[in-house]
């Protein structure tokens, strides 16, 4: 025991003020722990975030990361003199900062433009099969999915890309599968501006596949329908065309 909060205990970062979490844990606290993570439970729809997340610039975090990541290397008794893996801790903290959880920075979001309706289209736009790559906040392990995005277009409508991009930024996040339909279905509601979209997620994730229970063959599907979508025949012709 004592071995494991002398590892555990590393010294806060810096001096901007970020907590360190409470070390030591209770059996109850260790159970919820393994419950959420089995079951993945996701407790809220805002991914949680502390107020003083960015005061840290990206150049301090990667710094801080890496120094943290050689730690873990070391505890599981990887030689960092190897060539192989000496550059490991750096690249791992630039791409969880500059790549595979830039969206947590609101900076990073994408700036949606709208067009007008020029053509009066007023009938559903569907963007099916958009790859995505995210990763669970239980296990920090891949899910690899596909959204399904429509909405009814009011007036104003988004370029295509846009939808894509909506897409991947939340998805480089830690995530839960539900949180990232809700955030996705949210941020087209709010740049749209109409109730009317519906987003359907499909999505394998690596921590039931490759550990856990190992069921290399499920996926999870989550949905979220809004405004017309609501109504059966409307959200029938919605997955007709995304062939579910
Ligand atoms: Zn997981």
């Amino acid at each position: 025991m004592k071995l494991k909060e002398t590892l555990l205990s590393t010294p806060p970062i810096n001096g901007n003020g970020f907590a360190h979490t409470k070390q030591k844990k209770t059996i109850d606290e260790m159970q919820l722990i393994d419950t959420i993570g089995d079951e993945h439970i996701a407790t809220s729809f805002d991914t949680p975030m502390r107020a003083d997340a960015f005061l840290m610039s990206d150049e301090t975090k990667i710094a801080a990361i890496e120094k943290h990541f050689a730690e873990i290397m070391n505890i599981l008794g990887l030689d960092l003199n190897d060539d192989s893996l000496r550059g490991t801790p750096h690249r791992v903290a630039k791409m969880y900062v500059k790549e595979v959880f830039s969206g947590l920075n609101p900076k990073n979001k994408p700036d949606v433009k709208l067009f007008d309706n020029k053509y009066k289209y007023n009938e559903m736009l569907v963007e099916k099969d958009i790859t995505f790559y995210s990763n669970c906040e239980h296990h920090f392990v891949p899910i690899i999915g596909k959204a399904h995005i429509a909405y009814v277009a009011n007036g104003k409508v988004i370029g295509l890309s846009k939808l894509n991009r909506i897409v991947q930024y939340f998805a480089k996040r830690p995530q839960v599968q539900e949180r990232l339909t809700v955030q996705i279905a949210e941020e087209l509601k709010r740049v749209l501006q109409s109730e009317d979209v519906a987003v359907v997620i499909d999505a394998v994730h690596l921590c039931v596949s490759s550990r856990g229970v190992q069921d290399v063959n499920s996926s999870t599907v989550t949905a979220a329908y809004h405004g017309k979508f609501q109504n059966e025949a409307t959200r029938a012709e919605f997955l007709k065309y995304v062939g579910k």
